[in-house]
């Protein structure tokens, strides 16, 4: 099954301008099995998803993409948001107790410019230096395809993926009907539950995926990123 795990709507993310229904029809004509909204710091309420998943027939789950000291984090299997979450080691504490499970949202973009991490840090010199970071102790996996990141972004959040052995995970972090699913996630089981998206994601069963645009209409193949990084040697 291919999910797209980050994707903010205008329900409550005030910086997207997607309503729930127009996403739902593109993510099933980009042949998407289901999306999980990763609202900013807001989880969708539970029986609200759940009437617009029956209205629709579309498996439509929730996250939530928490701001931390660290970055953004996609968090998954979180009811609510919780006071304290900003920082990203209580955020661990209570994803934890929930049950849930931790991803780091594009942990390098702008990671080439001196805007990286708000221009507080400089650029990694090496893969280890870049998989030092503290961020990465406290995720269960890591988003090696972000629709909204470069290719070079991209590619090195894959090279530390597969480094520290974390989850490798696709989103198209679409704020319009623009570029949903373009980067999505691949699950070796059916999903049917944010459970079912945590287990996986705390047990690795994943691939990072995009969508290709051909003459019969189009599938999804492993991502670039993926396939480049899996040509490349040492250091980008
Ligand atoms: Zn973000
Ligand atoms: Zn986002």
């Amino acid at each position: 099954m291919i999910l797209d795990l980050h994707i903010h709507t205008s329900r409550y993310s005030a910086d997207s301008s997607l309503c729930p229904q127009v996403l739902i029809r593109e993510a099933k004509r980009r042949g998407l099995h289901g999306v999980v909204v990763t609202e900013h710091d807001c989880c969708w309420d539970r029986f609200q998803a759940q009437a617009l998943a029956q209205e629709h027939g579309f498996l439509f789950l929730r996250g939530m993409e928490v701001s931390t000291d660290l970055g953004h984090i996609l968090v998954y299997g979180l009811e609510t948001y919780v006071p304290g979450i900003m920082r990203a080691e209580t955020l661990r504490r209570v994803v934890e107790a929930a049950g849930g499970a931790m991803v780091a949202a594009h942990p390098f973009r702008r990671a080439f410019t001196r805007q990286f991490r708000n221009g507080r840090e400089p650029m990694p010199r090496s893969l280890e230096e870049a998989a030092r970071h503290p961020l990465f102790a406290l995720v269960d996996g890591i988003e090696v395809c972000n629709g909204g990141s470069a290719d070079s972004e991209n590619r090195l959040a894959m090279e530390v993926c597969h480094y520290l052995g974390l989850t490798p995970v696709g989103g198209s972090d679409a704020h319009s009907e623009h570029g949903i699913g373009y980067y999505a996630t691949r699950f070796e089981e059916g999903i049917a539950s944010e459970a079912d998206v945590v287990a996986a994601l705390k047990q690795g069963r994943t691939q990072a995926v995009m969508y290709h645009a051909h003459e019969n209409g189009g599938g999804y193949i492993e991502s670039q990123g993926a396939a480049r990084f899996r040509q490349a040697r040492g250091w980008c």
